[in-house]
């Protein structure tokens, strides 16, 4: 069967490899219709392996070359004979993140945090950028009928936003500044709208994108913070000047953590969920004086599927107006990874459709 594989940095191929056999009793053989091409899946490719390994997963077993993929939804084709929450045919959306039940996160399925956890399609032997892939049941979301196949793949991106603006704790009415308007960026700000905030800022410094951002979001208020005073901006547009209640930095950029303090009210909340891949230098002085809250974002609770998707079949959270392209999985490298590795690119979110 086809499937995309990372190598190694810099090396990302289209492969054919050796179908699944029949899954084990807790098992579910998924045949994906949608993958998204996620932004750590470029950090691979540009600086990885970060989640793949040479060596055994330390749980998975996994090693590289790694199938990718762990934005999809699709049809269960077989099932092992413990399995009852999904039948075959049934569709599916995927919670990728899985660790041992033996341990402190894992007994309480908090396995976006346990320091052993696999990622399917990073860290695990299949992935959704394949003919088939075999996952664990509690793995498998059974999808709403109202909920389309493109949206049940745009389910996992989606509930890494709804998680960060959890954590930002936005609240109706609240004003919220979005830092970086790439894919979470665009995700976060249709949360925070799902939320119940009221006036959004986004920034963003590549022109391309703050255009995709003032076609999504027409009442945002747009800022590029290179050229424009973000400071000056948000006190002119927040009742007496006191900033937003909470900033989600999306861009991983230490600059934006910075603009980030420098525009919210006094204990106001600041997430931050883009990668700062560099150390960072910052005025903690200002954090105490502000009584700011700083907090970190990873991943989501596994439990997050069923709520996602009950936001997107209500027509509340409009994820798929976040895609871009769709393109056949066979043009995963050129017209996939590519234009969205391309700096000066206008592609914002790309999904393959397999
Ligand atoms: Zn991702």
């Amino acid at each position: 069967m086809r499937a995309v594989r990372f190598h190694d940095r810099h090396d990302i191929r289209f492969d054919e490899v050796a179908a699944p056999g029949a899954p084990g009793p807790h098992e579910v053989v998924v045949k994906p219709s949608y993958c998204g091409i996620c932004g750590s899946d470029l950090h691979e490719y540009l600086d990885g392996p970060i989640l793949p390994t040479r060596e055994p997963h330390v749980f998975t077993g996994a090693k590289m070359p790694q199938i990718l993929g762990h934005e999809f939804g699709g049809t269960v084709e077989a099932v092992g004979s413990a399995v009852t929450n999904v039948k075959v045919g049934d569709r599916v959306s995927i919670q990728p993140q899985m660790a041992p039940d033996d341990e402190y996160y894992g007994r309480r399925k908090q396995y976006h945090l346990s320091p052993k956890g696999g990622v399917v399609g990073l860290s695990y032997q299949w992935g959704g950028m394949s003919d088939l892939a075999i996952v664990n049941d509690y793995n498998a979301f059974l999808v709403p009928d109202d909920v389309t196949d493109i949206q049940a793949s745009l389910v996992e991106p989606a509930a890494v936003a709804v998680h960060a603006v959890d954590r930002a704790d936005v609240k109706q009415g609240d004003s919220v500044l979005i830092s970086g308007y790439g894919p979470i960026g665009a995700l976060c700000a249709l949360a925070a709208k799902a939320a119940g905030a009221g006036q959004i800022f986004i920034t963003e410094t590549n022109p391309k994108r703050l255009d995709m951002a003032r076609a999504l979001f027409p009442d945002a208020i747009l800022v590029n913070p290179r050229e424009q005073d973000l400071p000056a901006i948000v006190r002119d547009n927040t009742e007496e000047g006191i900033g937003v209640h909470s900033a989600i930095e999306c861009a991983g950029v230490g600059a934006a953590l910075n603009g980030c303090v420098a525009v919210v009210r006094r204990q106001g909340t600041i997430v931050q969920i883009g990668l700062q891949t560099h150390p960072v230098s910052v005025d903690l002085l200002a954090w105490t004086f502000r009584d700011l809250i700083v907090r970190g974002s990873i991943c989501y609770p596994s439990d997050s599927w069923p709520r996602v998707m009950e936001l997107i079949a209500g027509g509340k959270f409009p994820v798929e107006k976040i895609v871009t392209d769709i393109v056949p999985l066979d043009d995963a490298i050129e017209r996939g990874f590519k234009p969205l590795l391309d700096p000066a690119g206008d592609q914002l979110k790309i999904l393959l459709k397999i």
